[in-house]
This record gives C-alpha cells, structure tokens and sequence, in this order.
C-alpha cells in the first residue's frame, strides 16, 4: 500500500479543507492513514487529531500566507526565502511517503518544490476555478507552470474546474475529476421532528413560518444580498444565514447587516454566524439556496441540501451543474437574479407537491454520485497509478 501524506496550507473550515478532512477520516475507518502537514495551525488540524488522524503543523511562515490570489511577482518574489527555508524542512518530512498530495494552491508551491527535491511524485488537488477574475495574471501563469512541470497529476473538484485550468493551459491528460464525498449513511437524512424545527428556529429568533437557509462563507462573491433582495419580495418568508466573514471580507458583512435593517427585515432574517451543525439546521429549513454570483468550482452546501433531502435553488455557473439537473433534482437561476430566485421559492413553498419531488429527486442524485466511498476510491486510483518521480 502506498504512502500518502498530505499538505494544506489552511486549517480552518472551508470547503477544500472540509473536503480532506472527509476523505483522511474515511481512508482511515477502511484501514489507511494518510496523514496531513499544516503550513498553519487552525481547528481543522484539532478536529483530525481528536479524531484519531495524523496531523502537525509545518509553519510556513507568515511572508508565504500572506499570499493571495491577487499577489505580483514583487510579492511572490519577497517570500522567497522562508519558502526555501520551509521547503527543506518539508523535504526531508516527504523521504518517508511514496506520494505528496497539496490540497491548496500555496501548497501546491512549497510542497512541489519539496517534492521535487525529494524526488517524489506530487498530486495538486484543485478546488478553484483558475480562470476566475480573482486571479492575477502572473499567479495564474505560476499556477500552470506548477500544474504542467511539477505535478505527476491534478485533481479537479470538478469538470469545470478541470476545464478552466485546461483554457489557462493546463495539460488536460493530467487532471483527473474527484468530486467531493459525503458519508450519508451517518451525516445526513435526519428528518428534524416539528418540535427541532420549532426548537431551532425559537433559537434563531424566527417563528414557525416557510424558511429559507444559506450556508457559507460571508463573502461578496457568495451573494448573501441576493438572498436579501429576494426574501424582500416574499411576504412571509423567513432566512437563515449561517456562516461567517474572513477578516478581508468583514466590510461585507456589515453591510449585509446594514441591508437587512434598512429594509426592515430584521425579524424574517437572521445571521447564525459559523456553526459546526450544518446538517441538522438544514433538516429544518423549507429550502437550502445557493446564490454565488461568480461560478462556483463545487458547491458543496448544494450537495448537503440535497442530501438532506431539502428542495435546492443554486446558481447556475461553474461545477453546480454537474450538481443539479434543472429542473428535475434541483432549480437553477443565473447570477444575482433575485427575481428568479424569489419565484423559485415562492413556488416551492406554495406547491407542496414540487418540493417533494425536487427533495426526492436531489436525494436520489447526491446519493448516488457524491458518496466518500467513491471519492477516497478515485484519489486511491489516482496515487496507484502513478510512477516514482
Ligand atoms: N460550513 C460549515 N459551517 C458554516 C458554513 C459552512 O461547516 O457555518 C460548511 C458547509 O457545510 C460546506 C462548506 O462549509 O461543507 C462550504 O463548502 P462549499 O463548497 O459550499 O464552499 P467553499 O467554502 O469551498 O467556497
């Protein structure tokens, strides 16, 4: 059996590191440890070491984490010397493992660099759609570069995501496709009971009247003022926000709170803040909404909607398609469309018979395509087919 070790730059909750936490949980309840190295520590690593896993920090240092999508050469070229000062010491950890797999994009630069020196076989996992706006140009030629000559393969969390990297140049007979995996025999399918609801909802500050929830990162680009607008527009409805700002995206925030004093929403919308029980506040909501208005490489809250047996609106854009199939299993709108998205939950709730079906449909789609089974298996078929370095 090979040995895998995996690095990652980030140890706090976002979908790319909720994704590696599934698979190293999974891979090691059916026998294999694939431990993680942390270039900064954060409660992921917590979560993996309370669970059994093999997790430690590496610092990188912080001229090297405070490097953004956005950077210029002057920036990149500044954290030169604790990437090399950090790259030996990841060398010499990789001597020990048969592959090296990154699961971020500053990954992907030191641990391939590593890599290299250690001369072993190093996997890029891609959560990000390269070709977004978001990208400076010289990091989106860097991150080709690296793609192209450093890697033995690429994983893309989605075939959008493989695609756009293909568009900026990437080799496409290197990338392979692993979707995120959902355990469900154990995460999923609670229906909450109408007293939970009742429960929840109390909590949150909302009465027992059709809700809608949003989950995610609070970000511009995750449009949580589209749901605004559009609850707005629906008498009746009530939102639940839930999720939280980095520190970059804090001004964002507040003027999402400011949005719904303005419009005097406050008693049908609510911000929950970041919450480890995703799954159960999505059992009690009428409908989970996803409103990004850039596309988005994966979408996993659309999967755990569906999964959770809620009918799911999303954007359309990006890796949501490979998700939904409008309009059987879910509804797609286009981006930032708020009157499209009211419409759509307008008929959800007043059309009990639609909501069932788009709940059943979405359920029997996620189940079979997203499970962690087949996740951990495609990545396994990707380590055992490559070759030494
Ligand atoms: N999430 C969470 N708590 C929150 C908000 C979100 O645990 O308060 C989780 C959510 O359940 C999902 C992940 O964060 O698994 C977000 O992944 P997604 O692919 O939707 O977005 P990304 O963060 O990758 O942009």
């Amino acid at each position: 059996m090979k040995k895998i070790l995996f690095v990652t730059h980030a140890a706090s909750y976002g979908g790319a590191e909720l994704f590696l936490r599934d698979v190293v949980l999974h891979a090691r309840s059916s026998g294999q440890e694939w431990p993680v190295i942390f270039l900064a520590d954060g409660p992921l690593k917590t979560d993996l070491i309370d669970a059994g896993a093999t997790a430690k920090t590496v610092s990188a240092g912080a001229q090297i984490l405070k490097l953004k999508r956005g950077s210029n050469v002057r920036e990149a070229l500044s954290a030169l010397y604790s990437i090399y000062a950090v790259v030996k010491v990841l060398a010499k950890e990789f001597r020990n493992y048969d592959v090296i797999c990154a699961n971020s994009q500053k990954s992907l630069f030191i641990a391939g660099l590593a890599a290299r020196l250690a001369r072993k076989p190093f996997v890029w996992i891609l959560h990000d759609l390269v070709s977004d706006q978001s990208f400076s140009g010289a990091m989106r030629r860097a991150l080709v570069f690296f793609a192209n000559h450093m890697t033995s393969a690429v994983v893309a969390n989605s075939y959008a995501a493989k695609d756009a990297l293909v568009q900026c140049g990437g080799k496409a007979d290197k990338i392979s496709v692993v979707y995120n995996g959902f355990d469900f025999d154990t995460n999923f399918g609670d229906n909450a009971t109408e007293r939970d609801r009742a429960t929840l909802l109390g909590e949150a500050g909302l009465s027992d009247l059709p809700t809608v929830g949003l989950f995610g990162r609070i970000a511009q680009w995750k449009g949580q003022h589209v749901l605004i607008e559009a609850v707005e527009r629906v008498p009746r409805l009530q939102a639940i926000i839930v999720g939280d700002a980095t520190y970059q995206d804090g001004s964002y925030f507040d003027q999402i709170r400011a949005m719904v004093e303005d419009r005097n929403l406050s008693h049908r919308v609510k911000f929950l803040g970041f919450r480890k029980d995703v799954q159960r506040l999505m059992a009690t909501v009428d409908i989970v909404a996803h409103t990004s208005t850039e596309p988005e490489p994966f979408g996993r809250v659309i999967v755990e909607g569906m999964a959770q047996r809620r009918p799911v609106i999303a954007t359309r854009g990006g890796g949501v398609g490979e998700i939904i199939d409008h309009p059987t299993n879910g509804i797609l709108c286009e981006a930032g469309d708020s009157v499209a998205l009211a419409e759509a939950m307008r008929a959800i709730i007043t059309d009990d018979a639609m909501a069932s079906r788009l709940a059943e449909a979405g359920y029997q789609k996620v189940t079979a395509r997203f499970s962690i089974e087949r996740s951990v298996r495609d990545l396994k078929d990707v380590f055992d087919g490559l070759s030494r370095a």
